[in-house]
């Protein structure tokens, strides 16, 4: 089976799940957003232990991946976790802080080769400076440009991962066409979120922005999303439903299926409801499908979870359904 059919048929028969599955705590970047490149001692997963865990979340419907760290490309062993999510059809992503791994050790044939659908790296402003200070790595714009070059010879996919926070918020048309002219084929929009985890220490000074810039920012991608002008992957009516969830929480039409529907699998094999909560819901080689339980949660506006979550309110997902097909008919 195709890994789009393994979806379609998985959605149709309920079973649809999706997870990140953050590999090692280890990082080259040193962002302002985020404190995982600090923790000590670096943690790599074990290699055969991964390779069950990623068998365990297919058994469970997991459908959808994204490889994470830290910077995955740092894990030894990370093509071949990509080879067997792929031998389970299991679509999958890879999110890069660090595009310059990319030129090293033949990486993009070999991920190419392994069956990765996606590398995903994070870009974060159009100015060239302010990318290299978000991240702390020197040249971070030309590096990108040299390893976009390599994607495309090696036939991988890119995603522009774009996190808004100060640099950027006001900035979001001109992150966009900086993203189509370095060749990206889509952008993703990251919303900003401090979480309550100690293994996923999320957040900084580099996202602590008001609630009212964050509003505008979304209120400006949605508006470029719906001109179709760029490749935003982020459908119009779940970035709506944020920015309903940011004026007033109840509000929001769509709920998290977090721990449910999308889920997070840490570098200790925890499985969380995803990055932002510290709820343990069990050990992925022990628990069983129905430990995957969370009541529906509306606590964080955390992209990945919600925009996936969005997919699963049975009819009230259908206009988001037709929207997906709409706009992946000219981007995807
Ligand atoms: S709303 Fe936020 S805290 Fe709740 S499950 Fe989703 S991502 Fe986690």
């Amino acid at each position: 089976m195709s890994k789009k059919s393994n979806i379609i048929m998985k959605y149709l028969s309920g079973k649809l799940r999706c997870a990140e599955f953050a590999v090692t705590n280890a990082c080259i970047a040193r962002c302002t957003f985020c404190n995982i490149w600090k923790q000590q001692p670096k943690i790599f997963v074990d290699k055969d232990k991964a390779l069950v865990a990623i068998d365990r979340m297919a058994d469970f419907g997991v459908s959808h991946m994204c490889l994470t760290g830290g910077e995955p490309l740092l894990h030894p062993h990370i093509v071949e976790f990509v080879e067997k999510a792929s031998k389970r059809d299991i679509n999958n992503a890879m999110l890069i802080a660090a595009p310059q791994l990319l030129l090293r050790d033949e990486m993009t044939k070999r991920l190419a080769a392994a069956g990765c659908d996606l590398v995903s790296i994070s870009f974060d402003s159009a100015d060239p400076e302010t990318l290299s200070r978000s991240r702390q790595i020197e040249n971070l714009m030309g590096i990108m440009e040299n390893a976009l070059t390599a994607v495309r010879h090696d036939g991988l996919q890119s995603m522009a991962s774009v996190l808004i926070w100060n640099g950027n918020a006001d900035k979001m048309e001109a992150v966009c066409a900086k993203a189509v002219e370095l060749g990206f084929d889509y952008i993703s929009l990251n919303y900003p979120t401090f979480s309550e985890s100690d293994v996923y220490e999320l957040g900084g000074e580099g996202i602590d922005m008001s609630k009212e810039s964050l509003i505008q920012a979304l209120e400006v991608a949605t508006a470029l999303k719906e001109t179709r002008k760029y490749p935003i992957i982020n459908l119009a009516g779940s970035m709506r439903n944020i920015i309903d969830y940011l004026k007033e929480p109840t509000s929001a039409k769509f709920p998290c299926r977090g721990g449910v529907r999308v889920m997070f699998l840490d570098w200790f094999f925890n499985m969380h409801p995803c990055m932002q909560l510290p709820d343990v819901l069990g050990c992925i080689h022990d628990m069983e499908e129905s430990d995957l339980f969370l009541p529906v949660c509306n606590k964080c506006n955390m992209s990945w979870y919600r925009d996936l979550s969005a997919f699963f309110h049975g009819a009230r997902s259908l206009p988001l359904i037709y929207e997906a097909f709409r706009t992946a008919g000219k981007f995807l």
